[in-house]
């Protein structure tokens, strides 16, 4: 246990010491055998050159521009390039977030308050639209109208008879983050325009990757703000642009469609405040480190490393089909490759996989969707995707001599039923209480049989019993 408050001040040594200590736990970040939350384009001092800029720009505060123009030449540099890589023009602008899900919460903030006579705004999104989507509209109080896919896609058609009168935005992704399916950006913007609503294209996840899989031949469709009805998109620089957390762009066609996005507030005691995002205070460290990625690795080096991604992701996927017991369940079309099960039990086979160090992300059955098992696929895959088809091919037959997992027999439950005393006696009877969280099929298989409320539930009490505040020594 640390004390955050020792009485007498530690050591920077022992502290350091310390911190290397609890990040030995963590999943590896490099390596190309993890495969989802971190980004790793395995290029030699890059990680070096991010944590000096990051340094650099640490303390230096976001809240007003004036005061520290360093950061908005940054900002402005990031979203220069951002625009110039996803079809902008010269009425383009943009915002740096903190992440996708912030981005998104505003290009819903904004399209909501450019219509201050609609009483109840909705929202109209695909099923694979990402959760951030329907967090936004739970904060914002703007009503949700999720529309089904065809074959994982969006359908325009199906999307056009959700629009209504109180639509205020329509968003589609390029790609969707479970799948990695892109969709018919072209159609769904024309139908949003015909109905005169603003369209989002969350491209959070593959906005940086999208435009050089294009170039080098991928069969993708446009997707980015040169496609007429696109009224704003967000792409993430900490994914696919390999920039340390924290760092999101958010663009929008015109400085009209990005005017609602701001918070402005004079009213008080206090210096006028001018938001154009949710924090006020922010640190110069995540943009600085993302325009020193950037800038050391420039267009040439994306190109390049997209081209390793894009043959990482071909040698996943032949694995994926060659092996018995599993199936690939989404077309690879760009650096998502996802597996359902062709007969062996799909969270059995993720343990597996990570006994064999190969961390995946089980995603659960979903209405008529099957439960899969997600892989991001990143550059520094390519190093390592030609030894994943003989694990897998152990890992299967190993998930198959184990057989499906035996869960405990509980009760019919509901959310209600979900109290602390209860998440405490389910994770001691699971095993979670040591903090040993490498055997999970028998929570996934537990989740996956629930429903989403109740899921929700269990999983908030379980995150609620794991965050407490820690004693003193
Ligand atoms: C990651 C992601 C988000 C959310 O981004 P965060 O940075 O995790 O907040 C939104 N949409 C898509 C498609 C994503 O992949």
């Amino acid at each position: 246990m640390i004390d955050a408050l020792p009485e007498k001040g530690v050591p920077a040594d022992q502290i350091l010491s310390e911190l290397r200590g609890l990040r030995s736990a963590d999943l590896p970040t490099h390596g190309g055998r993890l495969f989802a939350y971190v980004y790793d384009p395995a290029v030699a001092g890059l990680d070096e050159l991010a944590r000096q800029a990051y340094a650099l720009s640490a303390s230096v505060n976001g809240l007003d521009p004036t005061a520290f123009p360093s950061l908005l030449a940054m900002e402005n540099a990031l979203v220069g390039a951002a625009a110039r890589l996803l079809g902008g023009d010269d009425a383009t602008v943009g915002s740096v977030t903190s992440g996708g899900t912030e981005s998104l919460i505003l290009a819903v903030k904004a399209a909501r308050d450019a219509h201050p006579s609609i009483r109840d705004p909705r929202l109209v999104v695909p099923s694979t639209a990402h959760a951030a989507f329907a967090k936004a509209a739970h904060y914002l109080r703007v009503g949700l109208d999720v529309v089904p896919v065809k074959d994982l896609r969006a359908d325009p058609s199906l999307i056009s008879a959700a629009i209504g009168p109180d639509t205020v935005l329509v968003a589609a992704s390029a790609p969707s983050y479970a799948h990695g399916v892109v969709d018919p950006i072209p159609a769904i913007a024309a139908v949003a325009a015909a109905h005169g609503v603003r369209f989002h294209v969350d491209a959070c996840f593959g906005g940086w990757i999208l435009p050089y899989l294009r170039r080098l031949g991928a069969d993708l469709p446009p997707f980015d703000l040169s496609v007429p009805g696109v009224t704003s998109i967000s792409v993430d620089l900490h994914k696919y642009a390999y920039a340390p957390k924290g760092v999101s762009i958010l663009l929008h066609a015109s400085e009209e469609l990005r005017r609602p996005q701001y918070f402005a507030y004079a009213d008080w005691p206090g210096y006028t405040m001018i938001n154009p995002v949710i924090s006020s205070t922010r640190s110069g460290g995540p943009i600085a480190a993302a325009l020193a990625t950037l800038r050391s690795l420039g267009d040439a080096g994306y190109l390049e490393l997209a081209a390793a991604t894009r043959e990482a992701v071909g040698i996943l996927a032949d694995a994926v089909t060659a092996v018995d017991g599993v199936r690939l369940y989404a077309p690879p079309e760009t650096s998502v490759v996802c597996l359902a099960s062709a007969g062996v039990d799909l969270f059995v086979l993720a343990d597996e996989l990570a006994a064999r160090g190969w961390h995946t992300q089980p995603q659960m059955a979903y209405r008529e969707l099957p439960p899969t098992i997600h892989l991001t696929v990143t550059a520094s895959v390519r190093d390592t995707a030609a030894s994943f088809a003989s694990d897998l091919s152990d890992a299967v037959a190993a998930a198959e001599a184990r057989g499906p997992v035996q869960v405990p027999d509980l009760p019919p439950l509901s959310p209600e039923m979900i109290t602390p005393d209860f998440i405490a006696g389910l994770a001691a009877g699971l095993g979670l209480g040591g903090g040993d969280f490498s055997r999970m099929a028998e929570v996934n298989t537990l989740l996956n049989a629930a429903p989403p409320a109740l899921r929700e539930a269990l999983l908030t009490g379980f995150l609620s019993l794991l965050q407490r505040p820690a004693q003193g020594a």
